[in-house]
């Protein structure tokens, strides 16, 4: 042999175990998968001992198949959808459930996601305009709408305060997006002095949240000054300027 196998005692059962990629049979319910894990085995009783990467791809593969057994979606599939709803990780433990390290867990396969989470998820993924409505009420939209008089913060354009939250799946004018002008992870939060009303496209263009990076970027007015802010009702409303704009009741 070339190179010489690591070996050390067994804390189970004193026998030899082996630092060498094994197979691994991963067991749940009766349903069985085989991956290859690198780390300590113990030829003798089966024992292993698993640190790091190897460890988190074990957990994570484990995750996988719980998941299929139970019918819920697995680690990856977590991180799909929530990368298709275009949400961080903490974003989206504090909006859809699980604290803000939740999503962390569930792709990691540190956590199974619960049948309501997955549920959730599932119907989020077929129509990622509802999360709009989960987001926000309908008077933090208003105030937020409000802020910047209907127009996107970012390039000016006339929003439609009812096409809020539309995202895919259709050509609506004027649809918006609520999005922070400072990026959670840089101090910005969810309150309404971080909020302002984006346009699809210029959200979408900000893949990490932070508007001030992206105006800046695209060498447009900031939102502060900018010429949008001070056009007058007759501009905003003049015919042909888009959808109507229908306000929502705030409250009910
Ligand atoms: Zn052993
Ligand atoms: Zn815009």
């Amino acid at each position: 042999m070339a190179h010489e196998v690591k070996t050390q005692p067994c804390p189970e059962c004193g026998g030899l175990m082996r630092y060498e990629k094994h197979d691994d049979v991963l067991e749940y319910q009766g349903h069985k998968r085989t991956i290859k894990t690198l780390g300590w085995w113990c030829t003798k009783c089966g024992e292993a001992i698993l640190t790091g990467d190897p460890l988190v791809r074990h957990e994570r593969a484990f995750l996988q198949l719980k998941a299929e057994v139970d019918g819920v979606l697995g680690p990856k599939e977590v991180a799909r959808v929530r990368e298709g709803l275009g949400l961080s990780q903490r974003t989206a433990g504090e909006l859809l459930g699980g604290g803000p390290r939740g999503f962390q867990k569930y792709e990691s396969g540190k956590q199974a996601v619960s049948t309501a989470m997955s549920h959730l998820l599932r119907l989020l993924a077929k129509d990622p305009s509802r999360l709009g409505d989960l987001a926000y009420s309908a008077e933090q939209l208003n105030e937020i709408y409000d802020k910047t008089e209907g127009y996107c913060a970012c390039c000016g354009k006339k929003l439609a305060f009812t096409n809020h939250g539309l995202g895919g799946g259709t050509n609506a004018k004027g649809r918006w997006e609520v999005a922070h002008r400072r990026a959670g992870s840089k101090g910005g939060g969810d309150r309404l002095p971080n909020l302002w009303a984006l346009c699809v496209e210029c959200n979408r263009d900000m893949s990490t949240a932070d508007a001030t990076r992206v105006v800046h970027r695209e060498g447009k007015t900031p939102v502060r000054g900018s010429p949008f802010l001070g056009r007058s009702r007759s501009d905003r409303d003049s015919p042909g300027s888009g959808t109507p704009v229908t306000r929502r009741a705030a409250s009910r």
